[in-house]
């Protein structure tokens, strides 16, 4: 099945139009700076061909019209007609306790998205304006959508509820929902596969570091623990999101310097993390260089994040009674041999050991052949796990159809 998948965030469209049989992108790109009279589209197909294109993309259904066009296109295209997308794939960033699977979207599941909003005010909107511009756009297409929160869903309540009184959590649905899910999900799925073992049996500790980070504890194929909470704001330390801390604080710094509610929200998801201690950068490249250099608050911004990675990892080891495999993914998991070393460093009595020159060329397994956990670099593939799901979903409608039609 060829399956449009859909990543539609508040300014931003990622896509990726994949042939679920061949497992392949045939295109794949980004719309950035919607609402801005200069956003830009830059595509590419699987040949290497490539093309930029800027203009004025108002919102998120030119911004999809937009890509239908270049799909198309003679030049730069790879299909003929619009019916060419059978189905399209949506990332939903929340779920809530509603979706523990991906599921085909209808009216009463947008009335459910709808509802979640007030769980995720900066995610879910855009989701559900990508869902509208494609039913306006394509309105015979099937559309799925799959969750970030879903791999998390079977979390133990010991893992997702929070030590604040229990009817907050009845009142408001304030618990560990846990995101990043599909990333894990694929990760763990993969490493499973690469070291020919099956998921059943397998204790796996999967870090998707990004500009967003989380950790989660993968036991059976199962999340039985992960690093993000009730928002992506918890756990490791991130680009410009602080990870955990004293929740006094906040109370704290929003009286010493008279902030407001969302004042104290954006420096503690805007102006935090990496950014916020090394005061120089966001980008972990751009930290490394910093450090390097001898810039004391970038070493700093650099040890920390690495230290809180080795903290959980520690933690989810003693959370599911061992440790089977230990899974690096995310543009600095998949690409920063440094930070990997880093957290890896003096974790041989947890039966790691990392292989300094397999780290450093990249390659799959990167511990050393006597590690007793093995060290893997998997990179992440969320899309393709959205077009999976997708296509499973659809043809599982498509027969119940046929199977609904009366025997003649
Ligand atoms: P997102 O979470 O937005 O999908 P990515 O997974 O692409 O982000 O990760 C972005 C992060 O990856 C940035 O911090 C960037 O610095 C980091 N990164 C990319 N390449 C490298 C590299 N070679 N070395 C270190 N960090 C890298």
């Amino acid at each position: 099945m060829k399956v449009l998948v859909l990543n539609c965030g508040s300014s931003s469209i990622k896509y990726q139009f994949i042939d679920t049989n061949e497992k392949v992108a045939l295109a794949k790109g980004v719309v950035e700076r919607i609402g801005m009279s200069s956003a830009v589209l830059s595509h590419s197909r699987y040949d290497g061909d490539g093309i930029k294109i800027v203009g004025e993309i108002l919102d998120h259904t030119i911004a999809i019209e937009y890509v239908l066009g270049v799909m198309m296109s003679k030049n730069h295209g790879v299909i003929d007609d619009k019916e060419d997308i059978e189905a399209i794939g949506h990332r939903v960033v929340h779920g809530g306790e509603t979706f523990s699977d991906s599921i085909l979207i209808t009216d009463d599941v947008m009335q459910v998205l709808q509802d979640n909003i007030e769980l995720a005010p900066l995610h879910n909107p855009p989701n559900i304006k990508g869902i509208q511009a494609v039913k306006r756009l394509l309105p015979d297409a099937p559309q799925v959508a799959v969750f970030d929160t879903a791999f998390h869903t079977q979390m133990p309540p010991k893992a997702f509820l929070y030590g604040i009184p229990y009817e907050l959590y009845k009142k408001y649905k304030i618990r560990r929902y846990g995101f990043h899910g599909t990333s894990h999900l694929f990760v763990s799925r993969r490493a499973a596969e690469i070291l020919g073992k099956n998921i059943d049996e397998l204790k796996i500790v999967t870090a998707h570091l990004g500009n967003g980070c989380s950790m989660a504890a993968v036991d059976k194929g199962k999340s039985v623990d992960t690093t993000m909470g009730f928002t992506p704001l918890e756990g490791l330390l991130m680009g410009t999101r602080s990870g955990d801390l004293d929740p006094s604080l906040i109370l704290y710094i929003m009286g010493k310097e008279g902030l407001s509610l969302s004042e104290a929200n954006t420096l503690l998801n805007k102006h935090s993390g990496l950014i916020g201690i090394s005061g120089e950068s966001s980008d972990m490249r751009e930290i490394l260089a910093a450090a390097n250099e001898g810039h004391k608050r970038s070493r700093y911004a650099f040890e920390i994040f690495a230290y809180r990675v080795k903290k959980y990892l520690g933690s989810y080891a003693a959370v599911m009674g061992g440790l089977d495999a230990f899974v690096f993914t995310g543009g600095i998991g998949e690409n920063s041999p440094e930070v990997r070393a880093e957290v890896c460093k003096d974790l041989e009595f947890l039966g790691i050991e990392i292989d300094e020159k397999r780290n450093k060329n990249k390659e799959e397994i990167i511990s050393k052949d006597s590690s007793r956990v093995p060290v893997l670099r998997i990179p992440t593939n969320e899309e393709l796990v959205i077009a999976m799901d997708t296509s499973k979903i659809v043809e599982n409608k498509t027969v119940k159809k046929e199977e609904a039609q009366p025997v003649r």
